[in-house]
């Protein structure tokens, strides 16, 4: 039906064969419009090589790449279990190197747009920004089709709607499945993923600001 299919990453143990089959769906799907998406976790030290690496064969093979781009979402789970097995993190040492390579990855994205469908999936306002700007300095169109945004649902709907209102392809992640499945999840990602408390304490002081502002 030519619906894009955005594969998620996960731990690093088990994501190599997960990418190898990932590009071999592009090979098959990817010839005319991007179906088939990777996904990317910045916060890993070799995973802007790997973007790169996967969007050169793709254009050996004659096919669009198609990448979702994260900071990723096991940071303590990876860390922990390289210090348990004595092996060396594969995740970078501070925020700041996530963030630069996962800016780095947008700005890629982005200038080569004609070869690369991607998502900014993210809540941080400042790559966001960054991937509106890069748009802007190369004319790219706001609703261009290679060129998109995603929030999860009931999170950073700030972004999200300011960004669907200018006019780009901003969507929202919605986790769905049956309750007994779906609640104990959302209740392990709040618990576990210190990125979701830092995300709600932005927003959080927010709509404390905007309290303020109305004089509540
Ligand atoms: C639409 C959507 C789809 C997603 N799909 C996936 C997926 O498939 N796989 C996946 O793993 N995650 C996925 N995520 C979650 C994502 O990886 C992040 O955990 C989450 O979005 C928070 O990062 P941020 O860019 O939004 O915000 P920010 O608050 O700017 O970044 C927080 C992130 O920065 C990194 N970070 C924080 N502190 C440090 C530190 N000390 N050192 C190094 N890095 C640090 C971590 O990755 C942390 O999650 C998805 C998120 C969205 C919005």
């Amino acid at each position: 039906m030519g619906v894009g299919i955005f594969v998620d990453a996960e731990e690093t143990w088990i994501q190599d064969p997960i990418d190898e089959m990932v590009l071999q769906m592009m090979e098959k799907y990817n010839k005319e419009k991007v179906t088939v998406y990777n996904t990317y976790q910045l916060y890993c030290l070799n995973k802007l090589d790997h973007l790169k690496r996967d969007h050169k064969r793709c254009l050996q093979k004659g096919v669009l790449f198609g990448a979702k781009l994260v900071r990723g979402a096991y940071m303590e789970k990876e860390r922990n279990r390289a210090e348990e097995k004595g092996y060396p993190s594969p995740i970078h040492p501070d925020k700041a190197a996530t963030d630069r390579d996962y800016n780095e990855a947008v700005k890629y994205c982005v200038e080569h747009y004609e070869t690369i469908s991607s998502c900014c999936a993210s809540h941080n306002a400042d790559s966001n920004m960054l991937q509106v700007s890069e748009m802007n300095k190369k004319g790219i169109d706001r609703d261009h089709p290679n060129i998109n945004f995603c929030q999860l649902y009931g999170m950073s709907d700030n972004i999200t709607f300011n960004l669907a209102h200018a006019g780009y392809n901003a969507a929202k992640y919605v986790v769905y499945g049956p309750i007994k499945d779906v609640v104990p999840y959302l209740i392990r990602r709040t618990q576990e993923n210190s990125s979701v408390t830092g995300e709600m304490s932005r927003e959080l002081s927010m709509v404390d600001k905007e309290l303020k502002r109305r004089g509540l």
